[in-house]
Parts: structure tokens; sequence; C-alpha cells
């Protein structure tokens, strides 16, 4: 077998080098069960970062595993030219629980793609190519997507065929109304959206779109309420609202299933991706017909929803549903932050906490300020590696420890990981 030495220089000589992957050493995963993965030397890992939040209902999920070995034997492509039973019947239960009325679904292959179309849907019903999205947004690669990201470390362009404004609000720690207590930091926010819309749109602006939580972006979490406030604003002006569901869907946040749902609103049009497949390419956009419909020539995605993608969609929302995973992310989630937050309050260099769900964060920082550490958040990333535990990095300043175990976490794999996460923290302090 080819050692993870071989695979990294190979890794280093074939992709771009605006890919990188984690580690001092990388690792090479070789296969998964559950919680667990073990890589090709032979070392096994608790996962609790899932490939980017992707891995959503463990490691060869046999449901999921039997789903796609099943529509595997009988075709893996079929395009929407014929009619799919698979593709339909997902469909049907995404628009149901997407919380839009009268919702149509559009299946692509990844996030940006989603996001694209919702960009296509809401410029085109608006008749406008203005909008917003969030300061410190990360909504995909894609040249359009790349237009609404508002992350410095991640925007490969100021290219785009898109006017964009980027609106006060996702970040709390480091917004200039930081101080404000959350009812005066959503207003502040709002009266902000408010000013930008006045000073700088012209005519009619077609969208905001937001992540719930951000995710690239550190697990950012504005308060309760907080688009709601927002939405009041867009409603005036007929503005839609696009809801990035990508991150925060299908019960990742514990007490909603949408991300959405903590602000008492219902999005124009929802894009989801990432879990919904466990891994398989599964993404798409929601919308109401009436904007949905808006796009009168023909537009299609040829792998979009494909019989594979849709059988191992199924079968991984049925996980999702039938276990009641999201009361599973409220209740491991409650006993992370339980763990956890003691010890975050005893280290000076974790500037905050923060999440919700099976969503966590840590923003390392030099003791007593806010400027970022960099060094310390790689040696938490390696030093939890050596305990046996995978977390992610991200946060505006590559500063943030990410983790977001899978969905179906079990208490006593939950606690191994918060053992490591504390040890670590201990011995980097
Ligand atoms: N939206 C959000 C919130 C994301 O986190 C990501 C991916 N990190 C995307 C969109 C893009 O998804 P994809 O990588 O599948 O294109």
């Amino acid at each position: 077998m080819t050692s993870s030495a071989e695979l990294l220089e190979k890794y280093r000589r074939v992709l771009p080098s605006f890919l990188s992957p984690y580690f001092d050493e990388p690792i090479s995963i070789e296969r998964g069960e559950g919680s667990w993965v073990f890589d090709t030397e032979g070392e096994r890992y608790l996962d609790f970062f899932g490939g980017v939040l992707t891995t959503m209902v463990g490691h060869a999920n046999p449901a999921v595993t039997e789903a796609i070995r099943e529509q595997a034997g009988k075709t893996l492509h079929t395009s929407t030219l014929y009619l799919s039973a698979p593709m339909l019947d997902l469909a049907e239960q995404i628009a149901e629980l997407s919380g839009i009325p009268d919702a149509r679904v559009f299946f692509t292959t990844s996030g940006t793609e989603a996001n694209d179309t919702a960009l296509l849907l809401a410029t085109s019903y608006r008749r406008s190519n203005q909008v917003l999205a969030m300061r410190n947004s990360y909504h995909g690669r894609s040249f359009t997507a790349q237009a609404i990201t508002s992350h410095a470390s991640w925007s490969s362009t100021s290219l785009s065929g898109l006017q964009v404004g980027f609106v006060q609000g996702g970040y709390k720690l480091r917004s200039p109304f930081a101080d404000l207590d959350d009812e005066g930091f959503t207003d502040a926010c709002a009266r902000d959206l408010v000013q930008l819309l006045d000073m700088t749109s012209a005519g009619d602006v077609a969208c905001l779109i937001a992540e719930p939580i951000q995710g690239v972006g550190g697990f950012t979490v504005p308060p309760d309420g907080f688009f709601g406030a927002l939405k009041k604003e867009l409603d005036n002006r007929g503005i839609l609202f696009v809801s990035d569901e990508v991150q925060t869907g299908w019960g990742r946040t514990g007490d909603h299933f949408w991300g959405y749902q903590a602000h008492g609103i219902v999005p124009d049009i929802l894009t989801f991706a990432k879990g919904v497949g466990n891994g398989i390419t599964l993404a798409g956009c929601v919308a109401r017909a009436e904007i949905m419909d808006t796009i009168d020539v023909l537009n299609f995605s040829t792998f979009g929803g494909n019989p594979l993608s849709a059988a191992a969609g199924a079968a991984t929302l049925g996980y999702v549903l039938d276990n009641d995973l999201q009361a599973n992310a409220k209740a491991m989630g409650a006993r992370f932050a339980e763990a956890l937050t003691p010890v975050v309050a005893d280290t000076p260099w974790i500037a905050e906490m923060r999440g919700r769900g099976l969503m966590w964060a840590f923003e390392i920082c030099h003791p007593g300020t806010l400027e970022p550490d960099r060094d310390r958040t790689a040696a938490v990333l390696e030093g939890c590696k050596a305990g046996g535990l995978l977390v992610g990095k991200g946060g505006l300043y590559g500063n943030v420890i990410r983790l977001a175990p899978m969905l179906d976490i079990v208490e006593e794999d939950l606690d191994h990981g918060i053992d490591v996460l504390r040890s670590t923290i201990t011995d980097l302090s």
C-alpha cells in the first residue's frame, strides 16, 4: 500500500497549490465505521469533522451503504429527461420538510451550484443584479459564489457580474457593535442594513443570502431572532431572503431542523448540500413555485439528483428522521457545552466558545486580546490528532477550531472526544 508520505508527495505534485492537507504529517483515511476512521497506517481516530460536516450519520452507515448498493445494482444515472422515482420521492420529502409553501426543489451536485441557482432565481425574479451577503460569509467556490463570499482567505477574485453589498452582523465577536447586548446588537445591524440599502443600492435589490450559523467563518452564531429583524427591513422592500443551510440543515443545530428556524422566519429560497448525501454528491435549492418558475427557458444539471445520489439522500434523511437525530444533536450538544464551558473559562487563550447543537467552535487568541493565534490553533489541531481526534480549523484568521461530530454520536464517543479536547487544551496552557 502507498504510504502517506508518498501520497503527500503526489498530492503536492498533481493538485493545485491552493489545496493543502491538514497536519504536519497528513494522513490518508482508508475506511470508517460510525464516528471512527482508520488511516492507511492503521491508526484509529474519532472523527469530529466528518470531512467538513459531510459525513453526517456515520462512516459506512449500513442503511446508507445498502441503499447505495441496491441502487448501484440497478442504474447510476438517467437524468431529468426521464422520470426517476428516487429523485421525485426525495424532492417531495425535502419540499415538505423545507417549510417553504408551494415549494419546488432543484437538485444540484454541490452547495456552490445550489447557491448559484438561488442567485440566478433571485436576480431573475427581481430583475436586479444587486445582492446582499453577510460579512464573514462563505457560499462556495464558483465565480458567482465567490462574489458573495466575504472572507479574505477564501475570496479568490473580486470580479463579478453582481453588485454586492455586505451586511453587518454575522460575527459578533469582531463586530463594531460587539459591545452591545444581543437586542442592541440586532437593532444596530438592522439599522445599518437600512442605511446600506438607502445609501449604497440603486433601485431594487434582489436578495440577501445568509448562513444562519457561518460555517467556514468559524461557527459564528448571531442572536436568535437576528435574521427576523433583518427580514422585516427586506420585506418592506420586497427583497428575498435566501437561507444557505449547507452546514446548518438536517437537525445539526439541535434546537431546529433548519438554522433559519431560530429567527422566526421562513426564507424565500433555501439551499442545502453536504450532509444530506452522507458523502455522496447531493445538493439543491428550494423555492416557492412563483420564484423557481421565473426561469422559463431550459435549464438542467446533468448529475443533479441522479438515482444514486437520491437513494443516498433518502436513506440518510430517513436515518436522521427515524432516529430523531435532531434530538440527539440537542442532547449531545448540551453535554458537550456543559463539559467544556468550565475548561474554556479557565483558558485565557480561548477568546470565545460558541455554537449550537453539534456545531461548536473555539476562537483562539493571544490571552486578553482578540489578536488571532494561528500557531496555537495549529497546535490544538495537532494535539487532538496525537490524541486520536480529528477536528477542523476555520475562521476569518484561521484561528478557530471547529467541531462537528456525527449527528448519531453516542455518549461514550462524545465523552472520549471531550476528554481528548480537555487534555489537549490543558497541555497547551
Ligand atoms: N455554503 C456553505 C455555507 C458552505 O459551507 C459551503 C462549503 N464549505 C458551500 C456553500 C459550498 O459547498 P460546496 O463545497 O459543496 O460547493
